[in-house]
């Protein structure tokens, strides 16, 4: 195998983005044969030599796993949470790889969430010049005028700047379950993947989400998939989100 930048190879072990890795190593937590390496630019063969993160191995990922979880609410989506809460790799107990979510879901957000240790498809997925569409279903309160649907669609002022244009929608009442009466359901699709954005969004136009499911990502959704089970993609599946 050949050389590649320290950073390009745990980044594509799925243990972290290429900024994360880089962090890490500036950090002194990455050794290469034992020795810690701090230069960003080293080029290592990762065949040849010992590679580990925080003392921990990271070895080439020879079977890639691809599972689309429909998440419930009082999930963490991180690998593993320091306070011992329960985490989605919880409903996953059979899966023996490291295996990590793409991107986060927040704890009372459910719906559907990727798990892959296929580290390049992972920061394809997450890196904001390709970010896919996510569609998301909310069951708000407060007053949705046509006009706040129309500044949700065009963009608004987030403490982290603009949001990009949304696609924004009205959900059929008849769609409302019982433990959602008195909500306004609104379907929202967005590109980008800021922290509690949707959140963020409707509370920057006076509504208070009260439930939220991601119910598509890219042109993935959960059909089929019960609520805390999971499948395995397809191959045709894998390699459309390439
Ligand atoms: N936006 C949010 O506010 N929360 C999520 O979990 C996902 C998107």
């Amino acid at each position: 195998m050949a050389e590649e930048r320290l950073q390009k190879i745990i980044s594509q072990a799925g243990i972290a983005s290429r900024r994360a890795a880089e962090k890490m190593i500036l950090e002194g937590r990455v050794r290469v044969d034992g020795k810690v390496v701090r230069e960003l630019g080293t080029k290592v063969d990762s065949a040849a030599h010992a590679i580990t993160v925080d003392g921990r191995a990271i070895g080439g990922v020879e079977h890639h796993v691809y599972l689309l979880l429909n998440k419930p609410k009082g999930y963490l989506s991180t690998a593993k949470d320091d306070r011992g809460r329960r985490t989605v790799l919880d409903l996953l107990p059979e899966v023996k790889e490291r295996v990590y979510p793409v991107g986060r879901l927040d704890n009372n957000t459910e719906g559907l969430l990727l798990i892959t240790n296929d580290g390049t498809l992972m920061n394809g997925l997450l890196h904001p010049r390709f970010e896919v569409e996510k569609t998301y279903h909310a069951g708000v309160t407060g007053q949705l005028t046509e006009e706040k649907l129309q500044m949700l669609r065009d963009g608004l002022l987030l403490e982290d700047g603009m949001t990009a244009p949304a696609k924004v929608s009205l959900l059929p009442e008849r769609e409302l379950s019982e433990r959602e009466r008195g909500f306004t359901r609104v379907s929202i699709a967005i590109h980008e993947g800021r922290n509690r954005q949707v959140r963020r969004m409707f509370a920057a136009v006076g509504c208070d989400v009260k439930a939220l499911k991601r119910v598509r990502f890219a042109d993935l959704t959960l059909k089929g998939v019960a609520r805390g089970h999971h499948r395995t993609l397809t191959q045709e599946e894998v390699s459309r989100l390439y």
